[in-house]
């Protein structure tokens, strides 16, 4: 399972730039995680500062 972002993103970047893999990419309304590359590594969930990103 990938991590996913939820509506509690406040799109402040700090996650994009800490994916090993580049799956965080800025969207319309809020930061997504492509699925198919991520590789549930974590770091983004723990960089969060409005605990947005849930497993
Ligand atoms: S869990 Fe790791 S690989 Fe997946 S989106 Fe977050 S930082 Fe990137
Ligand atoms: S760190 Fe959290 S609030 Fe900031 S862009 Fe990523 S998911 Fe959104």
């Amino acid at each position: 399972m990938a991590y996913t972002i939820t509506d509690k993103c406040v799109s402040c970047g700090t996650c994009e730039g800490e994916c090993p893999v580049g799956a965080i990419s800025q969207g319309d309304t809020q930061y997504n995680i492509d699925a198919d590359a991520c590789i549930d590594c974590g770091t983004c969930a723990s960089v969060c500062p409005t605990e947005a990103i849930i497993a």
